[in-house]
């Protein structure tokens, strides 16, 4: 319950770390915490955006709450063995994890490298609890580049997924530069198909 509330075990022990004044708990300020009818997580406006497609953002919303089916994950269940954990994408014999794949392996930081050279970011990091915070914090306006950047890390975050899942399931590979033009086009075609995107437009054009 407290997990569907706050979204993670790193929010609970967030809001908790919060209640402490001068060394001790403050019994008073938990319960404030607990009774309250709604606690945002700071990056529901990363995820959660209209311009986002929705399969993008659930594979993100996945991703934030450490849910998405990794390998390590369904080693702990006993439906993989320790030696099919490995990842597919950088095949250097890693452990498949949330972490590993956004974006420490290095086909994905490839991948990732190559999105923020394209929309021109100043501030570069493929750690993905720096990525999640600058984006929690930093882009979460309504300017149209903050809406372009979110928009390219939850295609980014949800196209290295379908790779993962292409070369595990139909043994096809793709390599960065045709991500890149995969997460191109679904950006190009969601943006120039709505009128109301001009701004974001007029960037995308002229990039
Ligand atoms: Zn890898």
């Amino acid at each position: 319950m407290l997990l569907l509330k706050f979204g993670s075990v790193d929010n609970i022990e967030a809001v908790i770390t919060e209640c402490y004044a001068a060394d001790k708990l403050q019994l008073s300020a938990v319960y404030k915490s607990l009774i309250q009818s709604t606690n945002t997580v700071p990056w529901s406006k990363t995820i959660w955006d209209s311009c986002l497609y929705p399969k993008h953002s659930f594979i993100m919303w996945l991703v934030c709450h450490s849910r998405l089916l990794t390998k390590d994950r369904l080693g702990r269940m006993g439906i993989l063995s320790s030696n099919q954990t490995h990842c597919v994408l950088c095949n250097r014999q890693e452990m498949e994890t949330s972490n590993h794949i956004f974006f420490e392996c290095q086909f994905s930081a490839e991948v990732w490298n190559l999105v923020m050279e394209w929309l021109k970011y100043r501030w570069w990091s493929c750690v993905w609890g720096l990525v999640l915070n600058w984006y929690s914090y930093s882009l979460k306006g309504k300017g149209p580049m903050k809406k372009l950047k979110r928009m390219c890390l939850s295609t980014a975050v949800y196209m290295i997924w379908r790779e993962r899942n292409r070369r595990i399931f139909q043994g096809k590979r793709k390599l960065p530069a045709q991500i890149l033009s995969d997460i191109k086009f679904s950006v190009f075609a969601k943006v120039l198909n709505d009128n109301s995107n001009v701004h974001m437009k007029y960037i995308l054009e002229n990039l």
